[in-house]
């Protein structure tokens, strides 16, 4: 059993539950399966892993996967979208139960929180699937920051996961939430479901957004490229602007 939780190469860690958040969008848990510690991630993380199979087609199949929980040393949380097709995101979807084991490598990855003091706003923008880095880093500043945006951009209420976690810590810590739909459904309700209808614009960012904040993207690469065209173009410094890319 590791004592500080830390380990070196790759080590069983077991589904210990796993949670559907939205219709293409499933989380899973995991904690280590000698019973040990795990090592506290930092927000913004991620876990890479490999499916613990005898089965040729997945076998030494390496992925990553943000860690979407608060950091901690107990339990990890992954959130996968199901991409049709998709060889691993469908095999966790599919096939991955309660008491079966993946084999992981630590928490790593310099997508993190910079230090800055409590006061420093930032401003979190996310796109689909890329949620999960910045719902991380959202638990971690709700204990140590103290002005704090979150938009998050989705389609609409079907695909729209961690709606309830969100809008109750900003609530709690006084945080500012926007969420876009780019497509609502009929049923979907403006100010009960979402603030704002179609895409995170320059308009929209120049005089909703505080643009003395740090700035943490993540979402697919055409959203990401947009959003750092817009904010550059507001006039802010590149490098008060950090993103996370899914794609390798
Ligand atoms: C740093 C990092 C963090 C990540 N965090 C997450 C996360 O938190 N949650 C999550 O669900 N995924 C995350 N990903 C993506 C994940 O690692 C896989 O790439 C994704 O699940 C697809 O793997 P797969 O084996 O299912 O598909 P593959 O078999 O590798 O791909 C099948 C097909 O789908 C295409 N494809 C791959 N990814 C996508 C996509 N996102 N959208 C549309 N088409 C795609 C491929 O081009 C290919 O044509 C992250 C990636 C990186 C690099």
């Amino acid at each position: 059993m590791k004592q500080d939780g830390k380990w070196s190469g790759f080590r069983k860690l077991v589904l210990v539950d796993r949670i559907k958040e939205c219709e293409d969008i499933t989380s899973f848990y995991f904690k280590a399966e000698d019973g040990g510690k795990l090592v506290k991630h930092e927000a913004g993380q991620y876990l890479p892993f490999k499916i613990v199979t005898e089965e040729a087609a997945y076998k030494d199949v390496l992925r990553t996967y943000s860690l979407s929980i608060i950091p901690n040393d107990e339990l990890y949380r992954i959130s996968v979208k199901k991409i049709p097709g998709g060889l691993i995101s469908t095999y966790l979807h599919e096939r991955l139960q309660i008491g079966d084991c993946i084999e992981a490598m630590i928490p790593m990855g310099l997508f993190t929180l910079k230090e800055e003091s409590a006061e420093a706003p930032i401003t979190l923008i996310s796109g689909g699937i890329g949620i999960t880095p910045l719902l991380s880093m959202l638990y971690q500043a709700a204990d140590t920051r103290k002005s704090v945006h979150f938009i998050q951009a989705v389609q609409n209420s079907k695909l729209h996961p961690f709606k309830t976690d969100i809008h109750m810590i900003a609530e709690l810590k006084g945080f500012r939430n926007t969420v876009f739909y780019s497509n609502p459904l009929a049923e979907d309700e403006k100010g009960r479901d979402y603030d704002e209808i179609g895409f995170v614009t320059k308009e929209w960012l120049s005089t909703e957004a505080n643009l003395e904040s740090t700035f943490y993207l993540c979402g697919p690469p055409v959203f990401m490229k947009a959003l750092e065209e817009s904010l550059l173009g507001l006039g802010v410094s590149k490098d008060r602007i950090y993103y996370e890319l899914f794609s390798q």
